[in-house]
């Protein structure tokens, strides 16, 4: 994996051994979830529903709700989309919801793991000419 490093500063942004051999395995777990090419978004659930006829069992007290059916849906900004999915499709895309679920977990940590090296830098400990909004000590000077 290349580190990013600025040769003015060899020192700085090198990340600590642990930390390279944690986004090792998380970029490896990345890749083979990416190279099965099975992501999908979005989420399966199951639905029962009640028919248009009065007299069916999916009106009686208490209710025999017709199905269960499955329904993918997707949130494409802030609107709903969605399909209903035969058996054999729920079964086929299930392990695709769960991969892309994966994904974003994995990403998740990456970006906790960057965040984490980011607040330790210890250039945060040495900058004389942060701005004064930070800690308002610049304004009394
Ligand atoms: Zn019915």
């Amino acid at each position: 994996m290349t580190r990013i490093t600025d040769l003015c500063h060899p020192e700085t942004v090198r990340v600590a051994a642990a930390h390279q051999a944690e986004a090792e395995k998380l970029a490896a777990e990345l890749a083979a979830i990416a190279a099965t090419g099975m992501v999908l978004p979005g989420s399966i659930t199951q639905r029962r529903t009640r028919c248009g006829r009065r007299n069916c069992a999916c009106h009686a007290d208490p209710p025999r709700l017709h199905g269960p059916y499955w329904q993918w849906t997707r949130k494409i900004a802030a609107k709903t989309t969605g399909r209903w999915l035969s058996a054999d499709q729920h079964r086929d895309y299930t392990p695709w919801i769960d991969n892309d679920r994966r994904l974003h977990e994995l990403l998740t940590r990456l970006e906790a793991l960057g965040a984490a090296a980011f607040d330790a830098d210890p250039r945060w400990e040495r900058q004389p000419n942060r701005p004064a909004s930070r800690t308002g000590t610049e304004l009394s000077r």
